[in-house]
């Protein structure tokens, strides 16, 4: 038995499975827009996707948020995401190191 359990999601694009801080959520709210959440906590139906644009591209490339949101996204709903992508992930990524190296200021 593991002393702390760690919730796992799996990556819509390449299938991996990572815990929960190593994903980027993008949620199909209840006005069924679709945006990237960084917070994890909009309500709504969610996807995960690893914080990495290659991942981005594999899944608008294989239309993966489609069958996860399981509604239809169009192309420039893909685009605007990627965009979006893209610029959230620094942020992210600077966000989960700073959780184990802090030589960062504030
Ligand atoms: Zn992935």
């Amino acid at each position: 038995m593991r002393p702390r359990k760690i919730p796992l999601r799996k990556c819509v694009a390449c299938q991996e499975m990572k815990p929960k801080k190593e994903l980027i959520r993008v949620v199909r709210t209840p006005d069924e827009a679709v945006l990237i959440d960084l917070t994890g906590k909009k309500a709504g139906r969610g996807a995960y996707m690893c914080g990495k644009v290659s991942c981005f591209k594999l899944a608008k490339k294989s239309k993966a948020l489609d069958r996860a949101l399981k509604q239809s996204v169009g192309t420039e709903i893909y685009d605007q995401l990627e965009q979006d992508f893209i610029a959230v992930e620094d942020e992210f990524n600077a966000n989960k190191d700073a959780m184990d190296d802090d030589d960062e200021e504030a």
